[in-house]
């Protein structure tokens, strides 16, 4: 059993660090990096820290390949949540009034 994957940045073997130097004198190459699986990636915390080794491997990714992402789960409407405007009376730090808007989340599960 694997506890690594690669990672699936489409540069990651590009970046010039000496982490991913790898060979010998005359055969060198740049590896892209392995990614650890560890109990803040793996299992119930299973996340995009699971197959890459930086953000910046993460956004050459995403915007590599954004348009298979999208097509994926495509967002065709917009989503909704329901709200309660308040308007509550308030006064500032010199004891002038103002009206305080809040945005309370409304639970329509009827709990
Ligand atoms: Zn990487």
């Amino acid at each position: 059993m694997s506890n690594f994957n690669w990672c699936h940045g489409p540069s990651c073997h590009k970046s010039h660090t000496q982490d991913r130097i790898r060979g010998v004198k005359g055969s060198k190459v740049l590896r892209t990096r392995k990614v650890a699986q560890t109990e803040w990636n793996s299992g119930e915390r299973h996340n995009m820290y699971s197959y890459f080794c930086s953000n910046g491997c993460y956004n050459d990714y995403a915007n590599t390949h954004i348009n298979e992402i999208v097509a994926l789960h495509p967002r065709t409407e917009a989503l909704e949540t329901p709200i309660d405007v308040v308007k509550e009376q308030a006064t500032d730090y010199f004891g002038r009034p103002y009206v305080n808007t809040k945005i309370v989340s409304v639970d329509n599960n009827g709990g």
